[in-house]
């Protein structure tokens, strides 16, 4: 399992839920951009102004949340260059390790371990939907994640 996400958490996470992808990334030295008229759903640049993550604000809030988390993946990663990230890019269908990387710092820096475990046995919630909406995430991703840490199958 990566660390990254985890040791950015345990430096700047302010332990409000859901997390708030934009406050890390800033905290980072990326700046953040929402753009209606972005042609993708994300991109990563690294600009002579320094990190750039661009959003597409008309997408669903989850989704937002998630390609910021991603994007930020590829910075924090040091994929370097230049990403623009679509809906496949997302998807677990995809195979490129890049994007397998990011989409997992993504699912660890917004659905902690800690965070879930909490949740589910101190807390007592259990059910995918409360779950997700309660980290602002997709119940899909959710899902996945609950799988990855061995929690479902
Ligand atoms: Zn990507």
């Amino acid at each position: 399992m990566s660390t990254q996400a985890r040791e950015i958490l345990e430096k700047y996470w302010d332990k409000e839920i859901p997390i708030d992808p934009i406050k890390l990334a800033n905290a980072l030295g990326a700046e953040v951009k929402a753009d209606p008229d972005l042609a993708t759903s994300g991109e990563f640049n690294c600009t002579n102004d320094g990190p750039l993550i661009q959003y597409n604000n008309t997408e669903s809030k989850v989704r937002q949340r998630f390609t910021i988390a991603h994007e930020l993946g590829h910075f924090v990663l040091g994929h370097g260059g230049a990403y623009r990230d679509n809906p496949e890019e997302f998807s677990l269908a995809n195979h490129d390790p890049l994007e397998i990387a990011a989409n997992r710092f993504a699912a660890e820096l917004l659905m902690p371990e800690a965070v879930i475990n909490l949740l589910i046995f101190k807390k007592g919630i259990k059910d995918i939907a409360k779950l997700s909406s309660m980290l602002q995430v997709s119940q899909i991703a959710m899902q996945f994640r609950l799988k990855n840490l061995g929690l479902i199958s």
